[in-house]
């Protein structure tokens, strides 16, 4: 089938590809004339592993191409997806005009009958309006669709090709089967069901993992008050079934472009109907607040950070990719220098996101190119995000570059730290010293 993939970002980009993959005929279009350059001389513009290698492998099969043609991209298409960013109002409702924008161009530009589908993170009731949008233009008929997108960032593509299910939400039995078609080569469950509960259904997910992290990181922050150790929690219950022992990882708290904006968008979808969905607030409450026990953890040994060098490990939001949106790197360097008065030495390190970061970080920062480089003569070493890189490191002797082996374990990655001469100091674990 032909897709039209409006809009390509970590997702747009990924599932278009993974479309492609799958023998379908993809056309993925953006506004952002830089990245379809990029893209059509088969470089990757965001750091995903596995992805480039399949837009070498479509591309030259003539599965895959990209353009900045809306137009003509609707044109070709069977199927217009939409891709495009849903970010967070001031107010913390979803920004819509993205979407708004790309029904307005599907609506001038089509000619005949489109399956328009949101694959975008959009409030129940989107599919509706986009309706309405592109009836203001035609009298042509068209089906809207819901088919929300559970991928990571970090393992986008695993996760689009072997997923744990694919949710079709609509109101037509010929969308119904276009979408069936289109997606049964996947291989994976297939949901079917009304437009409404597919809309709700990825922010339900989403809210859900995040109040399992708030959860966990509550529980930390308790265990280390009663002298228990939240890693031995984790496993306790994580080993019932009804729990599952996924995502109960205690640590700095989420960040990225998913969690923080959708847990605040469900709170408004709510508002909206007058429904106070007072857990989510108190999932983001503690979030909020969950960085900051890398702060409390490093004042407990400096209770005077003044001229001291503090070395960053990991600054993107997650392992294995470059996105530092909402990214807890950021806050807490942030604090340390307004802490400070700016009378703080930060060194960072980041395996991947180092070029994004220089965008976003105050100019107190020195960017190093390894572990070693950023930890040396260091009076204190934070790992806010667990690289490979970064956890495999022999850091018991590592650690004797440091003036001060002083490790903070915002992600409790390290084990068996247990060393005299290393204070080591986890969130909610039986610290060392
Ligand atoms: P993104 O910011 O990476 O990409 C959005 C793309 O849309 C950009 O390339 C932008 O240039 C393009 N765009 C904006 N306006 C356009 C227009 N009028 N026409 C064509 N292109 C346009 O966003 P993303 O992270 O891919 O997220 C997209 C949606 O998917 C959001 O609703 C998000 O919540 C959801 N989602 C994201 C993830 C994730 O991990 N990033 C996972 C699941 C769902």
């Amino acid at each position: 089938m032909r897709i039209a993939m409006i809009g390509t970002g970590y997702v747009g980009l990924t599932t278009g590809v993974c479309y492609s993959e799958m023998g379908h005929s993809v056309i993925c279009a953006d506004i952002d004339e830089e990245k379809i350059r990029q893209l059509q001389q088969n470089h990757c513009p965001i750091y995903e592993p596995g992805l480039k290698e399949l837009i070498i492998k479509n591309s030259s099969k003539g599965n895959l191409s990209f353009t900045t043609d809306i137009e003509a991209a609707v044109n070709f298409s069977d199927i217009i997806m939409i891709a495009v960013g849903t970010p967070s109002l001031p107010d913390g409702s979803v920004d819509m005009s993205f979407i708004d924008e790309v029904a307005h161009k599907i609506g001038q530009s089509i000619k005949d009958y489109k399956v328009i589908v949101n694959k975008s993170t959009v409030p129940v009731g989107s599919a509706d309006r986009v309706r309405k949008i592109v009836q203001s233009y035609i009298k042509t008929p068209f089906d809207v669709a819901s088919v929300p997108e559970f991928l990571r960032e970090g393992s986008a593509v695993k996760d689009v090709l072997n997923g744990e299910r694919i949710v079709i939400g609509i109101d037509s039995e010929k969308a119904k089967d276009i979408l069936i078609k289109v997606h049964e080569p996947f291989q994976i469950p297939i949901q079917v069901t009304d437009i409404r509960s597919a809309e709700l259904i990825k922010y339900a997910a989403n809210s859900f993992l995040a109040m399992k992290i708030s959860f966990i990181n509550e529980i930390a922050n308790l265990a280390e008050k009663v002298g228990a150790d939240v890693l031995e929690v984790a496993k306790g219950i994580g080993s019932d079934s009804r729990i599952g022992e996924r995502f109960l990882n205690a640590g700095i708290g989420f960040g990225g472009a998913c969690f923080p904006k959708d847990t605040l968008g469900i709170i408004n979808i709510a508002e909206q109907v007058g429904h106070d969905f007072k857990i989510m607030k108190e999932v983001i409450n503690v979030n909020r607040k969950q960085y900051m026990r890398i702060i409390e953890h490093l004042n407990a040994v400096y209770p005077n950070l003044y001229g001291k060098t503090v070395s960053i490990l990991g600054l993107s939001f997650k392992p294995n990719t470059n996105d530092l949106r909402e990214a807890p790197s950021i806050k807490i360097i942030n604090d340390l220098v307004k802490n400070t008065n700016g009378n703080i030495r930060i060194r960072v390190y980041d395996p991947i996101s180092m070029d994004e970061a220089r965008g976003v970080l105050p100019e107190i920062v020195k960017y190093c190119y390894s572990v070693e480089e950023a930890i040396v003569d260091s009076d204190a070493a934070i790992i806010v995000t667990e690289w490979k890189e970064i956890v495999e490191q022999d850091w018991k002797n590592l650690s004797r570059i440091m003036k001060t082996a002083v490790i903070i374990d915002g992600r409790n990655c390290l084990e068996g730290m247990d060393d005299d001469s290393i204070t080591y100091l986890g969130i909610g674990r039986k610290n060392y010293k």
